[in-house]
């Protein structure tokens, strides 16, 4: 018999497709958008000029101080530029951070976002909005800041390093591990997760190991798309509760923490998940009492760290992260006990194989 559930689905519109940038100009007038304000960080020039030359004389203005984490100066700068050029749309370029800055600005000003995401981190299919102001960042769910219209190139993510693709798709593994167990977990999610899992799972190597495999780059970033869709309803736990406190603790990078610890995530919650374990093992083609070794077999084989030491936790910050971690991940489908988180961020630091 089925399983009850309850889903809201949430709504948008994808573009999917090597070369599909060029169909923005078609997307934004659908959207009747004749005033649009580019957002992308200076490392995107190239491909923000590139785009901006294909959308002609609709480029109003371009907002360039993308930073990690959307500060609240710097996104009421953006604000201020979205209002000041009476931008009609906004078109986000770039990871998880320039579509953070789209959706701070749709939180203040009512125009519509349309993302172009360069990185593997799944923002853009969220309502999640986050936000930092000092060294507290504050998160939220808005409908409103989800972009209305997603446009994903594969050809744009070739100029993405190892070094960031790396980390940046073992994240968007992450968000479809967990969204199978996460709070708002339901079937039809699981299936979209699994399917996640096996395209990130057989591209990634090729991604890092042949940068220009445009195949590879797009099966990478289709599986990071439907990651982002689990995520938005499946929601986390364990691990991500676990990277959040690292990160807050320790500033360490969010694609490299997410590397190091869903392996051993994984492992913690396996007694609670034997069923979860085998459908995952099923897509991977292993067992599912083999699969928090296969994820940190993934994140070595791309070059991705595989411990917390090696990417910048001092050890004497330990103790503190697992009295942190035990009160956050309080409704972790595995209750989080003190002994068990201890053990498994001993691992994770030590950059030990999970059993
Ligand atoms: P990012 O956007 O900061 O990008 C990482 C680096 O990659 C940057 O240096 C950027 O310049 C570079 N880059 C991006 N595209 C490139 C390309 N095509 N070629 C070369 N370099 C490129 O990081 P990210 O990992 O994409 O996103 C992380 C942020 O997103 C975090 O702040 C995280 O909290 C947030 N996030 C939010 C959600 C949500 O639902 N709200 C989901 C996932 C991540």
């Amino acid at each position: 018999m089925a399983t009850p559930f309850t889903y809201d689905a949430i709504p948008g519109r994808v573009v999917f497709g090597a070369g599909s940038r060029h169909q923005l100009p078609d997307e934004l007038d659908r959207l009747g958008a004749g005033r649009v304000l580019i957002v992308a960080g200076e490392q995107e020039d190239a491909i923000a000029a590139e785009i901006g030359a294909g959308i002609g004389d609709r480029v109003v203005g371009r907002f360039s101080g993308v930073v990690q984490h959307v500060p609240v100066e710097a996104a009421a700068e953006a604000v201020d530029l979205v209002r000041s050029s009476a931008a009609d749309a906004v078109l986000t370029i770039g990871g998880g951070s320039a579509t953070g800055f789209g959706k701070a600005i749709a939180l203040e000003v009512d125009v519509p976002i349309v993302a172009v995401p360069t990185t593997y981190a799944g923002s853009e299919m969220t309502t999640i909005w986050g936000m930092t102001s000092g060294d507290h960042k504050q998160t939220g769910r808005d409908p409103t800041v989800k972009p209305v219209v997603v446009v994903y190139d594969p050809e744009l993510t070739v100029s993405l390093p190892p070094a960031i693709a790396g980390p940046s798709g073992m994240n968007a593994l992450a968000h479809s591990v967990e969204a199978l167990y996460g709070p708002g977990a339901n079937p039809v999610i699981s299936v979209v997760a699994l399917e996640s899992i096996r395209s990130l799972v057989a591209a990634l190597p090729a991604v890092c190991r042949r940068p220009d495999d445009l195949d590879a780059r797009s099966d990478a970033l289709y599986g990071a798309y439907l990651a982002g869709v689990a995520l938005a309803t499946g929601g986390t736990a364990l691990h991500h509760k676990t990277c959040h406190v690292l990160g807050g603790m320790f500033n360490l990078n969010h694609g490299d923490m997410n590397a190091v610890v869903l392996g051993h995530a994984v492992a913690y919650n396996a007694p609670a998940i034997p069923e979860l374990l085998e459908r995952i093992g099923r897509v991977l083609g292993i067992g599912g009492d083999e699969v928090p070794g296969a994820l940190f077999d993934l994140a070595a084989s791309i070059g991705a760290p595989t411990s917390l030491e090696a990417i910048g936790m001092p050890a004497d910050g330990l103790e503190e992260a697992v009295r942190r971690v035990v009160v956050e991940a309080a409704a972790n489908v595995r209750p989080p006990e003190q002994d068990g988180i201890r053990q498994m961020l001993d691992d994770a630091f030590h950059g030990k194989r999970p059993a």
